[in-house]
């Protein structure tokens, strides 16, 4: 961040997407404006000065963008028609609907290797109480003998 010589009204008009904020000092909770220009790779911005009780140590700021490139995809987007917005946001309806279907589909496909799984387990339950039975009869058929 490297701070402007240059007076916070001039910067705004330079950038007229700089909308001045106002944020407390962290230290002791004075309003502080977003005054001081500066420039940051890629950004333009104001940020808040140093407090008057010395001890704030957070740098609020606003900034916008210095590329002409995102001001301009910016600019576009505000200027969209109310129609595009309300079609942009249809779209994203379906394509949440379409998420939960496919959500649903995949509670299904658990559902049924649960039920999968819970079927060879009685299987096998089934099979180890028949080997059981049968061992037992056979210790007792040698008993016999
Ligand atoms: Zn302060």
């Amino acid at each position: 961040m490297i701070f402007i010589s240059s007076s916070a009204e001039d910067w705004r008009a330079k950038y007229p997407g700089l909308t001045p904020i106002i944020a407390q000092c962290s230290a002791c909770g004075l309003a502080l404006v977003t005054d001081r220009p500066f420039v940051e790779r890629g950004y333009a911005g104001l940020a808040v000065g140093a407090c008057s009780c010395g001890r704030n140590e957070n740098l609020a700021d606003v900034r916008v963008t210095t590329s002409s490139e995102t001001n301009a995809r910016w600019r576009s987007k505000l200027e969209m028609g109310v129609e595009e917005a309300a079609a942009e946001q249809e779209t994203a309806t379906d394509d949440k609907r379409e998420g939960q279907e496919m959500g649903d589909l995949m509670d299904i496909e658990i559902a049924r290797m649960k039920s999968r799984h819970k079927a060879l387990m009685r299987r096998m339950v089934l099979r180890l109480a028949i080997a059981l039975l049968l061992g037992a009869a056979f210790v007792y058929l040698c008993g016999k003998l």
